[in-house]
């Protein structure tokens, strides 16, 4: 039986998997077998659009499949989970893209954001990946916990 309360449910847990997703993506084939890809926003960007950007496109096209067949087929669980999960890849794409793109990389004119000191800590955990190129934290939001669960492990 479908409840109203799964759609809210599974779009809120496929916006918190997306977060491991990326961290799992990034550190294991953007910076592995990908890294021709992911080398862009590693480099001094030329322009405003960088190759790596393919990545997010890619996940764009995922999420509105899901979406638009979602939508289409018959309505069933599985059609209606279709939709939820579209929709947490977006709102997951959406934030990472303000966040990662917009603020932490300069892309949009949200500099607003360093008012909050969690933003601030993203972007202080995200440098770290940076400058050391293919080292942790791969994740974006939980970043600064990642960064502390592998110096910790390393002791
Ligand atoms: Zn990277
Ligand atoms: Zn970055």
């Amino acid at each position: 039986m479908w409840s109203e309360s799964y759609f809210w449910l599974i779009w809120l847990g496929v916006a918190i998997f997306m977060e491991f997703w990326a961290m799992f993506l990034h550190g294991l084939l953007w910076h592995g077998p990908w890294w021709v890809t992911h080398k862009s926003h590693h480099e001094p960007r030329q322009g405003y659009l960088e190759f790596n950007d393919i990545f997010s496109v890619f996940h764009a096209l995922l999420a509105m499949t899901l979406i638009i067949y979602g939508c289409e087929a018959q309505p069933c669980f599985f059609s209606y989970a279709c939709v939820a999960s579209g929709f947490g890849m977006t709102s997951f794409g959406l934030a990472y893209f303000v966040v990662h793109d917009g603020f932490i990389h300069e892309r949009l004119p949200v500099k607003f954001l360093a008012r909050f000191a969690y933003m601030r800590r993203l972007r202080n955990a995200h440098k770290v990946h940076h400058f050391r190129d293919h080292e942790h934290p791969f994740g974006l939001f939980l970043g600064e916990y990642e960064l502390r669960w592998h110096r910790n492990r390393r002791k």
